[in-house]
Order: C-alpha cells, then structure tokens, then sequence
C-alpha cells in the first residue's frame, strides 16, 4: 500500500509489564502497520518488526456508509435502466460500477515530449447484467476528449467521480459491449508526493521518473475504471514515451516499436489486474532481467547508473523470498515478477512490479538493514491482496494480515526472531485500536482521515495477522497450511471475502470455524488468545 516517508522519529518505553521495550512511532501520516516502519525497527533492534506499532488515526466521527446502489438481477427482462453508481461497496460506494463486468481493461498511454501531460484511452469490453439505457465508470479530474460504444460517438455527464455514459442504442441484457475513454490530463508534480501515505495519489512524476500509487481509490483520477478490485480483469498497457526514457507497467513487455522519436511499448498482464494494482514507470531507469526460482521470470526496474550497487542485493533477497513463500502456499501465481525502485518509493505490491524506495537498497545489504521484510512483505501480496482480490474494501484485513503475518515468518527464519512476541504486543493494543477504527472485518468508515484511504489503518494490518496467529493456534500448524494452501489455489486470480474464508477453514479444518473467527473479525474485544491465558489486552 502506499505510504508516506516517516521522519518522526522512535519514542522508547518500558512495557507495562516492564520487559522489554515497546517501540511506538509518532504517527505522521504513516498508517499503522506500514512495512517501512518495520524496516526502520529492524535498523535500530533485534526486536521482531511486528512489536512496532504506530498511533491510530485520529476519531473524526462515524459518517454514514450507505451504498448508494446495488448491481441489478441478471437475466430480468425488463426495460432498459441504468446501471447504478458503485458495487455497493460500503467502504467506497462509488467505486467500482454496477450493471456490468467487466472482460478486459486496455489503457493506452502517450506521454508529453517533457512527460507532464498525457493521453490516456481505456477500453473496457464488458457483458451487460441487465438491459443498460446507460452505466458509469470512475474517473475524478482529467479532461474527457471522447466517450464512444461499440465505436459510436456517446453522450456522458460527470458527477462526483462517476462518469455517466448513454451509449445510442441501450446495451440488451447479457450482451457484449465496448466502451472507449479518451482523456487528457497533466502528470501530477512532485507537491503530490507529499501526500504519500496519506491520499490515494495516482500518477506521480517526482525526482525524475513518473510512477503511480493509486491504492485504495486513486487509478480513476489517471483515466476511467471500473475501479475496484472485485472487477479486475486481464489488462493491456501500451506506454507511448520519447525514447530518451524508458517505460515499465505491469505484466510482460510483449511489444516494441519506434514512432519517430517515441517508442511504444505494449504489456500483458494475462491475469486480472485491479485498477488500484495498476503500475507505470517512466523515466531514466534500466531494466534487468534475471531468471527467478520456478521459471518465474524476474526483471527489475533501477535507476540508470545505480544497477551495478543495487542489483546484487536484489539478487540474493527476491529469488530467497520467493523460494521461502513458494514453499509456504504453493506456485507463485504469476509468471512474472520484479521491483521498481524509485527515489520516491511508496513501497507498494502493484502487481508484478513492486514500487520499492531506493533508500532502502543501502550498501550494507537488504538482510542488514531489514528491508528485506519489505519484501517478503510485498512479495506475499501477489498471492494475498493481487491474486485473490477483496471482494469489499472491508475485506483487506485478508490482503495486509496474510502480509503481514508472512512478513513475521520471514523476519523469524532470515531475523531469528519470535512472532509471538510481535502477537502478544499486537494483543496488548488490540482493544484500544479495535475501539478507535471498528472490528478487524467491519471498520468505521469515519475513523479513517482522509475516507479515500479507508479501512488503511491497525485492523488490517496487525489485527488481520492476530486473527490469523489465534486460527492458527486454534487449529494446529499442519491444518493452518493447509487452509492458507487452499485460500490461494481455490479462490487464485479471483476474489474473495471473509465470508468465503470463514466457509473455507471450517472445510478444510473439517469442523466449524465460523463463532470462533466470528469473535475475532468483527468484535472489538477479541476473545482469549488460544494457548496463551496469560495474555491481556488493553
Ligand atoms: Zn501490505
């Protein structure tokens, strides 16, 4: 996810049951459980990552979350309507748009000669779920140029960040249709940056290169999306950059050709990609490519003039990483995999192509300065947050708790330390963030500053990975393995909530798992932790 550069630095005290020290941040825009401020910890202690804690986002009121809409019943014939606002997500109700789904996203982008402007046309091939007299995407800012369906000219209105489309013929229920989207919009500045952690951002030129960090709701204010992840599709990129500079997105570079003094470069991403995972790299940076563990192939994206320094460290971490999760949960679930390293950073699974600062690539070694975690952290996204995607933002706690509970193993195998000791301090703070941000599955809206970054916060991250060690406790480390090996072979490049997980661990676990994970998702006093009575939360 995205994340702000802390700069404020540690405060140390003494537990309350005075042993070792507990490490807090001052919060200043960094959510909770932010991988950087694992990284940081790591430099300064041996203590496990997962004792550092941050300062929960402050109370501002519960707001109200009622989705504006639902998706219509597929297959009604009735007379053509309009297809509603949003999926009904609670969290974000105008994301994602109802009456279709969506088959195929294809983003076509030309940069400006000085790379601060672009031309974005998305085309989206959906399949109508009722008849449409019209339907929405999502798009805030930028200038629309063209709005065509199935290749007619359309009439749209904008409001809010919905773009309405009234294509000239309705769309007939269950049929297929396509609907292209021209825009044209300035590369947001460096001032944007300053925002990182603390807004959905989108695309970004800052220290040189352009990148993106759109997570939770920023890849509609790039061009228009479906977008949310329970509509990701396979998805086309084709970056048009003057070829002094190079271009990365998501997925395989399947295409390369010269048009005069530019270069366009086409990538595949043949699994479903959600719009917030959406990556695109330009600038002065090198491109090496590496076979990985499995076939997997690896290439990374550094900065021109920084590959000879950085690129041993990113030999000797990804392929271990990627070896230690493989052997965890099963085959990796793409065929491609690499890191992005930029002055800014951002620290970000974007899919395939992990957005990673460049600081944190420092002489000493990633395992020396514990941002290998970091990437152990990301890396585990690919399957938990990417591969199976949130089926509602409520469901995050499933990407960031797996992220990072899997950080935590990493950190004991290549670290030595303990994740207990991560969990029986998470514990001590359970009920006093619970209270602030809402149960782990069902957080407020109206405790998270600004709302776009919802449900971002201590729930999903470390609440999401007690939940997860109290199963695990529960059910034993073998019948644990084998619920984590299913969740990501059964549910793999789709989506999925907590809902589907409760029903899954309770199969394979072969008894019922639901009042037990119940208690933990959505309380804000978590039950006894399993084999440990001698734990107390706040
Ligand atoms: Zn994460």
């Amino acid at each position: 996810m995205p994340h702000k550069p802390c700069r404020t630095p540690v405060v140390l005290s003494a537990d309350a049951g005075g042993h070792e020290p507990a490490i807090r941040w001052i919060h200043d825009g960094c959510p909770a459980g932010h991988p950087r401020l694992m990284a940081r910890h790591t430099r300064h202690s041996n203590l496990t990552p997962w004792i550092v804690t941050a300062l929960a986002t402050a109370l501002t009121g519960v707001a109200g979350c009622t989705p504006d809409a639902t998706s219509a019943q597929s297959g009604t014939r009735t007379a053509p309507t309009p297809g509603a606002a949003g999926i009904g997500d609670t969290l974000h109700p105008g994301l994602g748009n109802g009456g279709y789904t969506v088959r195929h996203t294809d983003l076509a982008l030309r940069f400006a000669e000085d790379l601060k402007t672009y031309t974005a046309t998305t085309t989206l091939r959906g399949r109508a779920t009722h008849a449409l007299s019209r339907f929405d995407l999502d798009l805030t800012g930028t200038t629309v140029r063209s709005v065509t369906v199935d290749g007619r000219e359309a009439t749209w209105t904008r409001t809010g960040q919905e773009l309405r489309v009234t294509p000239a013929d309705p769309v007939p229920d269950g049929r297929g249709f396509s609907v292209e989207v021209t825009v044209h919009a300035p590369v947001a500045g460096p001032e944007e940056a300053e925002k990182l952690g603390t807004s959905a951002i989108g695309m970004v030129r800052a220290k040189g290169v352009v990148q993106t960090i759109n997570q939770p709701s920023g890849a509609h204010r790039i061009a228009a999306f479906a977008d949310h992840p329970a509509q990701k599709a396979p998805t086309t990129i084709t970056i048009a950059a003057p070829s002094r500079v190079n271009a990365i997105a998501n997925g395989e570079l399947t295409a390369t050709r010269r048009e005069g003094v530019y270069t366009v470069r086409r990538f595949e991403s043949r699994h479903k990609l959600a719009p917030e995972l959406i990556q695109i790299g330009v600038g002065h940076f090198t491109v090496v490519k590496r076979r990985g563990p499995d076939g997997i192939k690896l290439r990374h994206a550094l900065p021109t003039g920084q590959v000879n320094d950085l690129m041993p460290q990113l030999d000797t971490v990804v392929p271990k990483a990627l070896r230690f999760l493989t052997r965890r949960l099963g085959p990796f679930p793409l065929r491609t995999y690499g890191i992005y390293a930029t002055p800014l950073g951002g620290e970000l699974e974007t899919q395939s192509l992990t957005l990673l600062a460049t600081e944190e690539l420092t002489k000493e070694g990633m395992e020396a300065n514990g941002s290998d975690t970091i990437v152990a952290h990301e890396i585990s996204h690919e399957y938990f947050g990417n591969s199976v995607s949130p089926r509602r933002w409520s469901d995050l706690w499933l990407n960031e708790g797996h992220a990072v509970y899997y950080q935590g193993l990493w950190s004991q195998e290549a670290h030595g330390t303990d994740p207990a000791d991560a969990m029986k301090s998470a514990y001590r703070d359970a009920t006093a963030q619970l209270r602030k941000q809402g149960p782990v599955a069902d957080p407020r809206l109206g405790a998270f500053t600004p709302k776009d970054m919802a449900p971002y916060g201590w729930g999903a991250y470390e609440g999401g990975a007690l939940v997860l060690y109290a199963l695990r406790q529960k059910v034993g480390e073998a019948t644990f393995q084998r619920i984590e090996r299913a969740w990501v072979a059964e549910h793999r490049d789709s989506t999925a909530g907590t809902a589907d997980f409760i029903r899954l661990a309770s199969r394979v676990a072969g008894r019922d798992l639901g009042p037990f994970l119940r208690s933990w998702l959505y309380s804000t006093k978590l039950p006894a932790m399993p084999g440990h009575p001698d734990w107390h939360t706040s």
